[in-house]
């Protein structure tokens, strides 16, 4: 018989499934996924909290899967890239930030990713598949564990491997547990799910979960966009931008449009004139990302020059426009560097 994975479950879900399984009540219920979710337990063995005989109830119809680290690098900027292995031999990669105060971790969705923007070495490996809800939520929490005491990931980003909103099956439970008071009690201010722009799925995230919305834009023409994002031949730019005004956002939020700059292409005051344009009665902010170079593209990253007068255009007039600085270059921490390499040299082999 195929063991339950007791962590893709959020509380409702594993409350019901022992209710009806094992004729657990909700008090119970709560205890075992306090044990998963906030001690972190590996074996229903070690599970605190949980009697002895509901323990051995669990073991031959669950099991609490893990993410097997495979390798982890740290770079001089205090950037830290976990790669892990999945019980089916895939890889996917987490890399936590330091950065002030803040400790963001940007973790992966999805084994490589099907939606093939021209600049992302993960779109390189088309889909493998998708990512289950225990091993979306295992990264923080896996991550967590190994950080020293005091010290706690404040944020997490959706913007590693794959496209979240592609495998929102998967996510919404996984962020449901580590929103969960009994969980990992993350705030919703805290998590960011970024999307290229699956248009039809933004809304169905919203009416989910009150997490904060970024869209990944990188350009402001459609034939522009159409070039480094196949996504706009399904979905345009204009369906893309009429969704974010239609997005359902709380009081005070913004949805932040991220936008990748590459020399030459989409770095002009021109194109930040249009951009301005394209936000227009959208309560946005920008953040902008000059292009991490790599021996994979040809695509160049614009002097420092250019990006502040980018930036300047929009904060000059009003709007927050914040520049993201490159993390962790000596450890191939852009998006899906190693992923990928690993990924590659497995289907070689
Ligand atoms: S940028 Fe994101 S959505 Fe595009 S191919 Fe890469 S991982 Fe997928």
């Amino acid at each position: 018989m195929q063991k339950v994975d007791i962590k893709a479950m959020n509380r409702a879900q594993l409350t019901r499934w022992l209710a009806d399984e094992l004729e657990v009540g909700p008090t119970r219920a709560n205890a075992v996924f306090r044990a998963l979710w906030q001690q972190g337990a590996r074996t229903f063995g070690e599970m605190e909290g949980v009697g002895r005989e509901l323990r051995a109830q669990l073991e031959p119809v669950a099991e609490i899967r893990s993410l097997e680290p495979e390798i982890e690098l740290a770079s001089d900027d205090g950037t830290r890239k976990f790669l892990w292995k999945l019980h089916d031999g895939h890889t996917i990669e987490s890399v936590l930030i330091p950065d002030g105060d803040r400790l963001t971790l940007c973790m992966s969705s999805q084994v490589g990713c099907a939606m093939a923007c021209t600049f992302c070495l993960t779109g390189d490996l088309g889909l493998k598949r998708h990512l289950t809800a225990s091993e979306i939520a295992n990264q923080p929490l896996q991550i967590q564990k190994l950080l020293p005491e005091g010290e706690r990931i404040t944020n997490l980003v959706l913007m590693g491997m794959g496209e979240p909103l592609h495998n929102l099956p998967a996510l919404v439970p996984a962020l449901e547990n580590l929103l969960d008071d009994h969980g990992m009690k993350f705030s919703h201010r805290r998590i960011t799910v970024s999307t290229v722009g699956l248009v039809s799925k933004m809304g169905e995230l919203a009416a989910a979960l009150p997490v904060n919305l970024a869209v990944s834009l990188n350009a402001t023409t459609e034939a522009q966009r159409r070039q480094i994002m196949p996504i706009t031949k399904k979905h345009s730019m204009a369906e893309l931008l009429q969704a974010c005004r239609d997005f359902p956002l709380p009081p005070g939020k913004r949805i932040t449009f991220e936008y990748v700059m590459f020399r030459g292409f989409n770095d002009s005051l021109e194109d930040a004139e249009r951009l301005w344009g394209l936000l227009e009665g959208i309560p946005a902010k920008v953040n902008l990302i000059p292009y991490n170079e790599n021996p994979h593209r040809d695509l160049k990253r614009p002097d420092d020059a250019t990006v502040k007068a980018f930036q300047h255009w929009f904060v000059s007039r009003g709007m927050s426009c914040t520049v993201r600085t490159t993390r962790g270059i000596d450890i191939s921490a852009a998006c899906g560097q190693l992923g990928r390499m690993r990924e590659q040299a497995a289907a070689r082999a």
